[in-house]
């Protein structure tokens, strides 16, 4: 077989769809938020990023780097093992603890990433539980997907954000096997958020456990920022709150939060817990740093969602299609692979605005959009420039406007 020449006809083809992926090179600037200096043909330019995942510029706080290069230089670079191997330092234990109680849970468990904690634990639930069955919701994130095949138990998928067609799956099957119903709070690609109580209501009844992942929620819902089930005043109905210390908390990492026993079973069990060396200490600093500020500065939520709201209401006025998200995401419809990466190329090339185009498989064919995230750091004079860059790149490439 000719390997290279299967690899380039693999590659051509998402070429031709429009949906080969490039990288922008960034250097992000600290100080500077969100202003990057973006490597283009070994030139620079200044850009400002409009889609990044640091939704609330954590990653650039001088408390977090201050924890972080503190921690740097008393334990050194890299944890040294895995957990169990000499790899547990104290900042991971202080960081376990600090995450437990902001979920007012029992326990927490850390793992690498986001990714990495929902696949780990769904696989460890689901082919430890006895005869296990997983009620997935439609559109759950790539990782929790990838942690519920390598589970092997049987999975029902329902349909997205509806607990009465969860309570019909769930009424198909026996009261004495082990249920797990898995779903998201923030959906990060639209903006909608679950019925987290309805879906609650109808897991009891049916005597099945609940695992949440608010990894797109915590920072930035409720009170204390520990998510939309803290907002909703549900939290203590979530069996397992899955989160990440790598989008709002500004760092890296992933995380769940459940009842001691529970989490000491998957820390006992996870094969991507167990066999792989633990997070540096300084992320674990950071991240600790960084939950203790975002869970005690509720202003900085309401300035995110103010930025929010009013990027919305600015783009509707221009009739640039804002697809309808509750939450901080704005998402801007385009409904086409190649012209979302025109739009994309356009917004850099001429406005120096850097918003990535979201395509399929991220999302279905035909949705293709620009995501937005707009944070308390981005100010009225770049929300000024994006609109009208906006309004520029949809006049030229004559995209469809907002009905
Ligand atoms: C980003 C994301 C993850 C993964 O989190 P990382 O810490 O980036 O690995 C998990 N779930 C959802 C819904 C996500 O969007």
């Amino acid at each position: 077989m000719d390997y290279e020449q299967f690899f380039a006809n693999s590659l051509g083809e998402l070429e031709a769809e429009g949906r080969y992926r490039i990288f922008a090179d960034l250097a992000r600037r600290s100080g500077a938020f969100p202003m990057a200096t973006r490597f283009w043909q070994d030139q620079t330019e200044e850009v400002t990023v409009w889609c990044s995942n640091d939704y609330l510029g954590m990653g650039q706080h001088p408390a977090v780097l201050s924890a972080m290069s503190q921690a740097l230089e008393k334990c050194g670079a890299g944890a040294g093992g895995t957990r169990n191997i000499a790899g547990t330092n104290h900042h991971h234990v202080l960081l376990e603890r600090e995450l437990a109680d902001l979920h007012g849970k029992g326990a927490a468990l850390l793992f690498t990433s986001g990714y990495v904690a929902n696949m780990t634990t769904l696989s460890t639930l689901g082919a430890g539980l006895p005869n296990c069955v997983i009620f997935s919701d439609a559109l759950n994130h790539a990782s929790m997907i990838e942690g519920i095949r390598h589970s092997r138990a049987e999975k029902c998928i329902f349909r997205h954000n509806d607990p009465a067609h969860l309570d019909s799956l769930l009424s198909g099957y026996d009261d004495s096997r082990a249920k797990l119903v898995v779903f998201e709070s923030v959906y990060s690609m639209d903006g909608d958020v679950a019925p987290i109580a309805e879906l609650c209501d109808v897991a009891e009844a049916h005597g099945a456990l609940t695992y949440l992942d608010e990894v797109h929620a915590v920072g930035m819902y409720g009170q204390s920022g520990a998510g939309v089930a803290e907002r909703d005043g549900v939290m203590d109905r979530i069996d397992i709150i899955q989160g990440t210390l790598a989008k709002a908390f500004g760092v890296m990492g992933g995380y769940v939060a459940a009842s001691a026993k529970l989490v000491d079973f998957v820390r006992s069990n996870g094969a991507g817990f167990i066999f792989t060396t633990s997070l540096p200490p300084a992320l674990a600093a950071g991240a600790l740093a960084s939950i203790r500020l975002v869970r005690q500065d509720n202003g900085l939520r309401e300035r995110h969602q103010e930025r929010a709201a009013t990027l919305k209401r600015r783009l509707t006025e221009a009739d640039i299609p804002v697809m309808p998200s509750v939450c901080h995401i704005v998402p801007v419809l385009v409904g086409d692979a190649r012209l979302s990466k025109q739009a994309s190329d356009e917004l850099l090339a001429r406005h120096s605005i850097y918003v990535q185009p979201i395509n399929y498989p991220t999302v279905a064919r035909g949705t293709e959009r620009l995501r937005i995230t707009p944070t308390p750091l981005h100010d009225d004079a770049a929300m000024d420039k994006l609109v009208a860059a906006l309004y520029d790149v949809w006049s030229r490439l004559e995209l469809r406007k907002a009905a």
